[in-house]
């Protein structure tokens, strides 16, 4: 059992628990692995190592070597490590009356730099436990961990409201507009964009066809002589409509021009339902 990830050369994800000391001292485990290291200069790989993050110290089971086949002799203050000719000291007593093995990892692998779940939560975009889990990588469970730029990235838009909007008493004093194109292939008069003007009390609608998007400026220009009665214009953001020349005229002929904020069609509902019973 060790406690330090970045010594593993391999891990892969695994819950459970070892009891340490007591039974009731329980530890999570959170890993299994391999570590390679050296021992007196001789290369030793230890397999199905656990990964105890807050074990206190490296430990090493005598009977988890015996089942490899290996016996372990206990002699004159050291462990000696035996099979069949091969022989060596594996650990010895320290002062503390502890065993102490030589055993040196490896320096930090890279795989493993740090066994911290969030850091890795966010090196692979931000992926969900699941995706980490597949991958081998070490996942957190502690619903303590919370990562804030992926609830700013979940967030959503509340649903726009369907409010009393009032409908418009008279014919031509509010409508709804919106603009539609590029559109491939133009017109034979070369015209690739078109603008529709809704009435809010009719519903009845009128299309412009245009050669630039520029141009509803002489289309709007016409249509504010033709109705006098008009007040309101309600349309998108289209850059169109919000600023230059035209919004300057609105303002020079007492129009209020009433854009929907950026990135809400619905709130442009009338203006945009023509243009999909249009195609
Ligand atoms: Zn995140």
């Amino acid at each position: 059992m060790y406690n330090k990830g970045e010594w593993f050369e391999e891990i892969k994800p695994f819950s459970g628990t070892v009891a340490y000391a007591s039974k009731n001292d329980i530890l999570k485990v959170e890993g299994i692995g391999t570590i390679p290291g050296t021992l007196n200069g001789r290369k030793i790989i230890l397999t199905d190592v656990l990964y105890v993050p807050e074990l206190n110290g490296q430990l090493i089971s005598v009977k988890n070597i015996q089942k490899t086949g290996y016996s372990v002799i206990f002699k004159y203050n050291v462990a000696v490590i035996e099979k069949n000719r091969e022989k060596f000291e594996f650990a010895i007593l320290n002062e503390k009356r502890q065993y102490a093995s030589q055993f040196v990892p490896p320096k930090a692998s890279t795989y493993f730099v740090n066994h911290s779940a969030e850091l890795w939560h966010r090196r692979m975009g931000h992926s969900s436990n699941k995706v980490l889990k597949e991958m081998g990588l070490p996942v957190s469970e502690s619903p303590s961990t919370f990562c804030e730029e992926c609830v700013i990235a979940k967030q959503s838009n509340s649903p726009m409201s369907k409010g009393p909007r009032s409908r418009e008493h008279m014919p031509m004093r509010v409508v709804h507009t919106d603009i539609c194109g590029p559109i491939d292939p133009p017109t034979r008069e070369g015209k690739k964009y078109f603008v529709t003007i809704v009435d809010d009390f009719s519903r009845f609608c009128e299309m412009h066809l245009l050669m630039h998007k520029s141009d509803i400026l002489e289309v709007f220009k016409l249509f504010i002589k033709q109705n006098p009665d008009l007040y309101k214009i309600r349309c998108d953001n289209a850059k169109e409509y919000v600023s230059g020349e035209l919004a300057r005229y609105y303002k020079k002929s007492g129009v209020i021009m009433d854009p929907a904020p950026p990135y809400s069609p619905p709130l442009n509902g009338v203006a945009e339902r023509e243009l999909t019973d249009i195609f």
